[in-house]
């Protein structure tokens, strides 16, 4: 049995076409069914539905062989386990889900003049290892408050000067008052892989991952 671990949403409902390519149909749409494990067409093949954080360590536990999740949470998960210590393969960058992160500030808050002064800024963010970096990098002094969602929240209710968020089309900044002040990366999805299981389950692990890699989309 291949089980495949896969989160709601924008990943789940790109990864479809990739599916497609290497035979999988899932058999039951997760935004009407309920059930955490949904059968496909292929009886050895099954996905499990966990929150997108959950993914890489669903694989590097063996509850699932392989699974999808954005380049964020896996630099995330990397900052806490060290990098090559959790058995994860990553072959494939899936270019689906495709945003950005960025830091964003109330349209009223002069963010380089901030910067430029050597303020100390007060960052609220789910991305803390990807924000540390970010501003260590410029040298800019940052107190990080972790939160785990509605970040656009933060500043609007003086808890934090600045958010580091994914942004796709901008337009949950926009209905916030919130401006992107500085793009720090972008950001797709990748197929991560349990190296001890591609071992045992090489052939059919295999398929999958080569199908994936020759339905991927040109870049733009
Ligand atoms: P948007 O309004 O299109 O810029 O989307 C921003 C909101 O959607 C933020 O709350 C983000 O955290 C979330 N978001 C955007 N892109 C993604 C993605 N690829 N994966 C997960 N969440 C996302």
């Amino acid at each position: 049995m291949i089980t495949l671990a896969l989160s709601k949403g924008r990943i789940f409902d790109e990864i479809m076409p990739l599916l497609a390519a290497a035979g999988i149909e899932v058999l039951e749409d997760p935004e009407k069914s309920r059930k955490l494990i949904l059968p496909t067409n292929r009886p050895d093949v099954r996905v499990v539905l966990v929150r997108a954080t959950d993914v890489p360590t669903y694989v590097q536990y063996g509850g699932a062989d392989l699974g999808v999740c954005g380049k964020d949470t896996l630099i995330e998960h990397s900052a806490e386990w060290g990098a090559g210590r959790s058995g994860l393969y990553l072959p494939l960058d899936l270019r689906i889900a495709q945003c950005r992160v960025s830091v964003a500030v109330r349209s009223d808050f002069d963010y380089a003049q901030a910067v430029k002064q050597g303020s100390r800024l007060k960052v609220a963010t789910k991305y803390t290892a990807i924000a540390r970096d970010f501003f260590a990098s410029k040298g800019v002094h940052v107190d990080l408050i972790k939160l785990y969602g509605s970040m656009e929240l933060a500043p609007l209710i003086g808890l934090s000067d600045a958010i580091v968020d994914l942004v796709s089309t901008g337009n949950t900044l926009k209905a916030n008052h919130l401006v992107e002040v500085e793009r720090i990366m972008d950001i797709s999805s990748h197929l991560v892989v349990n190296q001890a299981m591609l071992k045992l389950k090489q052939a059919p692990l295999r398929r999958i991952i080569d199908a994936f890699a020759g339905a991927i989309r040109p870049a733009d």
